[in-house]
């Protein structure tokens, strides 16, 4: 064991990997990150010949070493089994020149599942190595897809509880159906009066609520992230960017070594994070493209070296993208800051206090990684249109976002490098924004008549996470204001 992980915060915090898993949040208020990133030690020829699986174990031991390789394995083979409905877990579309990287094949229908299935594992693993009694209560602020994908993640998973808290008119109805509707005795569901920062803060403030941690303690729980905050979501999301490049190279669409990009779009900045983390384990990545959507703080961030999240709040029809504290940017910037947490912190704390901070002129070179961009609202229905008319392709509006950034980015570049989108959603999860993008003549049309329409203009199976939801019952309907956040915590919890 040689990889430890430290506090973007505080030099002094260092904790082994299944540690910071069961934390996910560093003490300070901090992300933990890895204090070197390792490098592949397979040959791309090697993985080129790997099923999805035995990519995900090249990559993971490497960041989580504290883990035995029977450990890693068996988290493995519990998450990526038929729950997802392909075999290839995450396959790759081409389409109008770019690759799609489909991260929307398991059990929630988004890319959240793709770290969410294997979360719980390394999470009652992790507790299991570190000697904890505690029942793991995870507490989670969603802007739509991480919720459910976590709520079916843990969902009766011994030794474990979930609270989620969402954005009540935050959602698209399709997200908000999945989540009240989720079963599991040890799950608990929260629509707050307010919108996805004020969850991610609210949550944020009750994890670094000392009071309560003694009481929850002394209650025997503790608790843990699902938010894309902890390395334990990150880390699994490395894998398919790693899996796509040896794809593409065993289907011979790319030479070993030859460059690709990859287009994110972008909310919290975990996905993208992940894809700048393989680059850096030596994956042959050229511009990893970063697309927003008209919550452009990213965009502004790249152009100009201020991050500002003093403006309104666009409520979108890429909901999951809607969002103006992108939390894991810190990782980024700790990192540019020349790992240091006392930099980072002062960024953080004036973001705290004003809403903004600026990097350095220094900082800013090396982001030189990064293309921003981002796409209107318009653009982006235009692209699911387009897209759809000229190769029957259908994708859902998050994705549209990375595609019509793509097209900029390559008007802007002339850029030719083969290309991945990451595919974040099907289309079923935003079957209406995709369906009234198409032809606004849908929009008189019911929501699960729209889905048996899409089936027919895709091609495509209505996936099971959206036949179940047709007739489920609603099981969650507690509202509540932001400030009630930490009662309602309690009351769930009967402390
Ligand atoms: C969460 C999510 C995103 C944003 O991913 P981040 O890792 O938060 O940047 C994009 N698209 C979809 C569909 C999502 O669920």
């Amino acid at each position: 064991m040689s990889l430890f992980y430290r506090s973007t915060r505080d030099d002094s915090v260092r904790v082994t990997a299944s540690q910071a898993i069961l934390k996910g949040l560093a003490p300070d208020g901090g992300l933990f990150v890895p204090e070197s990133i390792p490098s592949l030690d397979k040959s791309l020829e090697e993985l080129s010949k790997m099923s999805y699986k035995e990519v995900a174990y090249e990559v993971m031991k490497l960041m989580l070493d504290d883990f035995t390789e029977e450990e890693l394995k068996n988290c493995i083979d519990k998450a990526y089994d038929s729950k997802f409905d392909t075999e290839e877990i995450a396959p790759l579309v081409k389409a109008e020149g770019a690759y799609f990287l489909e991260l929307f094949h398991g059990a929630t229908i988004a890319f959240k599942d793709m770290a969410l299935s294997i979360l719980p594992h390394l999470l009652t693993t992790s507790a299991k190595k570190n000697d904890v009694k505690n029942e793991i209560v995870i507490l989670t602020a969603t802007s739509g897809d991480t919720g459910k994908a976590a709520l079916a993640g843990f969902a009766d998973v011994p030794g474990t509880r979930i609270v989620v808290f969402y954005p009540k008119n935050g959602v698209s109805p399709i997200q908000e159906k999945q989540m009240v509707t989720q079963k599991g005795a040890n799950t608990h569901v929260i629509g707050i009066k307010g919108n996805f920062d004020d969850a991610q803060t609210g949550v944020k403030n009750i994890f670094g609520d000392k009071e309560l941690e003694k009481v929850m303690n002394n209650a025997g729980f503790q608790f843990s992230s699902a938010n894309s905050i902890n390395i334990g979501r990150l880390v699994p999301q490395i894998v398919y960017y790693v899996y796509a490049y040896a794809r593409l190279l065993a289907n011979g669409e790319i030479k070993a070594g030859e460059k690709i990009n990859a287009v994110v779009p972008t909310g919290n900045f975990g996905n993208i994070l992940a894809a700048f983390y393989a680059k850096n384990m030596g994956l042959p990545i050229n511009k990893l493209i970063c697309a927003s959507n008209e919550n452009k703080v990213l965009y502004d961030f790249f152009t100009t070296g201020e991050y500002d999240r003093n403006r309104d709040f666009v409520l979108t029809t890429s909901p999951s993208m809607d969002i103006l504290i992108s939390s894991n940017l810190e990782r980024l910037i700790y990192r540019i800051a020349g790992n240091s947490a006392e930099k980072n912190s002062e960024l953080m704390a004036s973001l705290k206090e004003t809403g903004k901070y600026e990097i350095t002129a220094d900082m800013k070179a090396q982001l030189s990684d990064f293309y921003g961009n981002y796409a209107t609202e318009a653009e982006d229905a235009a692209t699911i249109k387009d897209l759809y008319e000229t190769c029957g392709y259908v994708i859902d509006t998050h994705t549209a976002v990375a595609a019509t950034v793509y097209n900029k980015y390559k008007a802007d570049t002339k850029d030719e490098t083969k290309t991945v989108i990451a595919s974040t959603a099907s289309p079923y999860k935003f079957t209406r924004s995709v369906m009234e993008a198409i032809d606004p003549k849908y929009a008189s049309m019911g929501d699960f008549e729209l889905v048996d329409k899409l089936s027919e203009l895709a091609k495509v199976k209505v996936p099971n996470a959206i036949e179940e939801i047709r007739t489920a019952p609603v099981l969650h309907n507690t509202v509540c204001e932001v400030s009630e956040m930490t009662n309602e915590v309690k009351k769930f919890l009967g402390i």
